[in-house]
């Protein structure tokens, strides 16, 4: 029998309605508009794309929106000033640094610059640290909307076998961080895991960023598992089978028929991004509200 698909788009618009409203509310607690700022070197069509959208999302929320533009050749000084810049502006709950940055510039000492308490990627080493020791911080959006899918697919985190394939600092290693910190029993697999199908037959939960199209074939799957596909690849409309030629990183007509509950690509994991982003812009104006008030 054919598993639930997993609805992002539906899922992501319920987070994106319960921010608005609770920043509306935290408006009228303490007279401030949470803010979020967006910085885009360069003019890569995709990462347009992307800050346009986070910045209709803050609109919709409720929140403001400031959009840094910086050309393809700005240096790594230019952009360590506008984020300088942003760090020490009040309207400004949250920055985002969109990646990736053009290749002469090093995107991870950037995003370093951040002032951890605005980082609302989560990517700076302050909030990664305090990811792995368990302590309240900013989290990285992708992760947290997976957490957020496996809750809408009821899946039972405690004691089960997650696998993770990817371990980039951008989403696998932040993933498995937050799967443990729910007392999953995690294995995070690579590019040099032995037996990657073997390993991940037998997840309860499996969660796949690879980048790789539908590398996750029938046989990785455990009957009743719960997938989820991180991984977006791009086609063309004929070899995936749909007109955006979006594919994930799992063979969703096969795997669809042993998992439970599956994402779909397009409309699973992706939508969540943007929506849990909104939502951590608001906890980061929270956070600096109660810090001024210590
Ligand atoms: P990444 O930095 O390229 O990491 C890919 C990971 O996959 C690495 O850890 C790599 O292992 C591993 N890998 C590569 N080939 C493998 C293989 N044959 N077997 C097992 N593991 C393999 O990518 P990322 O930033 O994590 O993103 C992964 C995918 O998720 C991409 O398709 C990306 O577009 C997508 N993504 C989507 C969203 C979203 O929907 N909003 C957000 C983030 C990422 P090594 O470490 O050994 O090289």
């Amino acid at each position: 029998m054919a598993g639930e698909i997993i609805d992002g788009r539906a899922i992501a618009a319920e987070v994106r309605g319960d921010v608005a409203e609770r920043v509306a509310a935290f408006g009228q607690r303490t007279g401030t508009v949470p803010g979020l700022a967006t910085i885009l070197v360069g003019e890569d069509p995709a990462s347009a794309v992307y800050v346009g959208g986070k910045q209709r999302a803050c609109a919709e929320a409720g929140m403001a929106a400031f959009d840094e533009r910086l050309p393809a050749q700005a240096s790594h000084d230019q952009v360590a000033e506008t984020i300088a810049r942003l760090n020490g502006d009040e309207r400004v709950s949250g920055i985002l640094l969109q990646l990736p940055v053009p290749a002469h510039l090093d995107g991870p000492a950037l995003t370093g610059l951040i002032d951890p308490a605005k980082d609302v990627d989560g990517l700076t080493p302050v909030n990664a640290g305090l990811l792995c020791l368990g302590r309240e911080g900013l989290r990285p959006c992708t992760p947290l909307g997976v957490m957020e899918l496996l809750r809408h697919a009821d899946a039972r985190l405690e004691g089960a076998e997650a696998v993770v394939i990817g371990r980039s600092n951008l989403f696998g290693k932040p993933m498995s961080a937050l799967l443990l910190a729910a007392n999953a029993t995690v294995t995070t697999c690579h590019s040099r895991t032995r037996d990657l199908a073997g390993v991940c037959a037998r997840a309860d939960i499996l969660i796949a960023a690879v980048g790789r199209a539908r590398i996750v074939t029938a046989d990785f799957v455990k009957e009743g598992a719960v997938v989820i596909d991180v991984g977006m690849n791009r086609l063309s409309p004929q070899e995936a089978g749909n007109r955006s030629g979006l594919v994930g990183d799992v063979d969703f007509a096969a795997v669809c028929e042993r998992a439970r509950a599956i994402t779909p690509v397009p409309g699973g994991v992706g939508p969540m991004t943007i929506a849990m982003l909104m939502g951590n812009t608001l906890q980061a104006a929270e956070m600096q509200l109660r810090a001024a008030l210590r």
